[in-house]
């Protein structure tokens, strides 16, 4: 954290569900729920597989890796995000889940290049001393 200004942003409330999510986010990991019964991933966190509705979860970590889906570049500024325009993109994740985050191109809330089955991967931007937001960026790209 260095010069950017100080996140004003809507912050996320851990859960019992999402606990590891966030703990494993402001480690810089990708953090995902398997089933055990049925050997597979999902996202958004929950006490069960939206699969095979079993109870029986693992956390792993996730490459990191994903396209983009689908994506909107938001031009007038919500509460808390002063930075416009950014771009908010449904993510498919290499492991399969989709996930909604954003899109950053070389550091700047600048979209011109964001396309749909755009390659990207995770970073993490540690937006408060507790708190870091997984977003993404093209694969490949400088940062
Ligand atoms: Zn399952």
């Amino acid at each position: 954290m260095s010069d950017k200004p100080a996140y004003r942003g809507a912050l996320p409330r851990p859960t019992p569900e999402t606990k590891a999510f966030w703990d494993g986010a402001k480690a810089h990991r990708l953090m995902l729920p398997w089933c055990e019964d049925c050997g597979r991933p999902h996202f958004y966190p929950r006490s069960l597989c939206p699969h095979c509705l079993s109870s029986r979860l693992d956390w792993r970590q996730a490459s990191g890796r994903g396209t983009v889906h689908t994506f909107v570049i938001n031009h007038k500024a919500a509460k808390g995000f002063d930075q416009v325009p950014y771009v908010i993109a449904v993510i498919d994740l290499a492991e399969g889940p989709r996930m909604l985050s954003n899109v950053v191109v070389d550091g700047e809330p600048t979209p011109d290049n964001v396309r749909i089955d755009m390659p990207v991967t995770v970073f993490f931007d540690d937006v408060t001393d507790e708190i870091s937001l997984p977003k993404f960026r093209p694969a490949g790209g400088a940062q």
